[in-house]
């Protein structure tokens, strides 16, 4: 049997509807606050995420789906939602449009992981994006947002860990810094961090080998070499979280895993697994780097499924299944016929009602109805059709009541 491949997931009908609650929710509260959803191609150029989420990262160097296309072009399965996202802010020229343009996505990401809890190849994360403004309310506004998410989904135990890493101008120093930190050790680091030695070493404090975290602690923090305008960015942000009553940790060892971020980096984690849920930040130059004017932008993305495990370990009864209002049993040709029709007029009417569709007993026909735990059942067979009168029985109590066979007598019998 040919089986699905490692690192991705099936959602079947019998779960899909806890996703469809989750995204329901999260969709409100985005949409609530000026975000338009945008749907951008699974598959861009390569070059989109290696100038964009940067040469030197892990999604980079290690977990990208690249591949020829057959007209020789290579193109990689989108890892993550922000490049493609402002390449088409870029493409449509949306920098003409009222600003700041919010949009938000859900979408599915491919990685080559290390599958394990909570890390597959195939995931779906939900994003936002504010891009236009480099003021700090919009960095609020952002973390604010997650944190009405968790609020929303009743979801406890997480921490939001906020951290600034900064502008290309105070990093430079820092870097400095930091290479002198990693330079006598850097014979023993794994070979990946090697390569980032030079080019881009705060890429090394985001290593998950054990020998290089090992190493790189009391390496120096960013947060000593911000220079004043990132300085002051990051005060205010702290300032109006702590206004707003958001509760948050200061974690300097935050430096995120793609290399656009500026200034403001931030993760919910859940305390409960130490996973994280949801990161973003600031970005202010990712446009220009893949070919826009230079213009801010700040916004996050949580992964879908991590979502999804905690939600459901809080929230057991909180949704239910979407099950069959009605099941319309039929005995014989004449009843099957008007069934159908009603059927129809039943489903305009927005009842859940299925009748037999595979011409079996009607012993078989109960059988289905209660596997598939219809709230009622109405029979009909040749009298009842003549007569224009049936019984609708509430399968729970057992309960029977006579009804007309009209949409709109059954509707208000089923719901009233
Ligand atoms: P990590 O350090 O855990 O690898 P990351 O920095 O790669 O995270 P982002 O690229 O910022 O993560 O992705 C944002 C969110 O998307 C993560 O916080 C997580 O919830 C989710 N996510 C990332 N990679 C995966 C994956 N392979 N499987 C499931 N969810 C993922
Ligand atoms: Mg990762």
């Amino acid at each position: 049997m040919i089986q699905k491949p490692k690192g991705t997931r099936d959602i079947l009908p019998d779960e899909v509807y806890k996703w469809q609650y989750i995204e329901g929710v999260v969709r409100d509260i985005l949409e609530n606050a000026g975000m338009g959803e945008i749907r951008v191609p699974v598959f861009e150029h390569t070059e989109l995420f290696s100038r964009g989420v940067g040469e030197t990262t892990d999604v980079v160097q290690k977990e990208m789906y690249t591949f020829e296309d057959k007209g020789g072009r290579s193109i990689t399965l989108r890892p993550e939602g922000t490049a493609g996202v402002v390449r088409s802010y870029i493409e449509n020229g949306m920098a003409s449009q009222a600003t700041p343009i919010k949009l938000w996505y859900e979408m599915p990401m491919y990685r080559y992981e290390n599958v394990q809890k909570g890390r597959l190849r195939e995931f779906r994360q939900i994003g936002t994006e504010v891009i236009g403004t480099e003021s700090y309310l919009a960095d609020v506004e952002v973390i604010s947002l997650g944190a009405k998410i968790f609020e929303a989904l009743n979801i406890p135990n997480i921490k939001l860990n906020i951290n600034s890493i900064g502008c290309p101008v105070c990093r430079q120093k820092y870097q400095e810094a930091l290479r002198d930190f990693i330079r006598p050790n850097l014979e023993k680091y794994c070979d990946t961090c090697k390569t980032r030695f030079e080019k881009n070493p705060m890429r090394i404090l985001d290593c998950k080998e054990q020998k290089c975290k090992e190493m790189n602690q009391g390496a120096p923090i960013i947060l000593d070499y911000l220079c004043e305008e990132c300085r002051e960015h990051f005060e205010k942000v702290k300032s109006l979280l702590m206004n707003l009553e958001i509760p948050f940790e200061i974690d300097s060892s935050i430096v995120r895993g793609l290399d656009y971020y500026t200034k403001t980096v931030f993760e919910f984690v859940s305390e409960d697994d130490g996973l994280t849920v949801l990161g973003g930040g600031r970005y202010d130059g990712l446009i220009k780097e893949i070919g826009g004017q230079d213009t801010p932008a700040v916004g996050f993305a949580m992964g879908v499924e991590r979502l999804l495990e905690i939600f459901e370990k809080y929230n057991k009864d909180v949704i239910e299944d979407y099950n069959m209002d009605l099941y319309i049993a039929t005995i014989g040709e004449e009843a099957d016929l008007f069934a159908t029709r009603l059927v129809m007029n039943l489903r305009d009417e927005g009842v859940f009602v299925e009748k037999d569709i595979c011409s079996r007993s009607l012993k078989a026909q109960f059988k289905y109805a209660d596997k598939k735990k219809a709230r009622f059942v109405l029979t009909i067979g040749e009298d009842e059709v003549k007569k224009n009168y049936a019984k609708l029985k509430d399968m729970k109590t057992g309960e029977e009541v006579e009804t007309k066979l009209k949409a709109e007598e059954i509707f208000s019998k089923l719901f009233e």
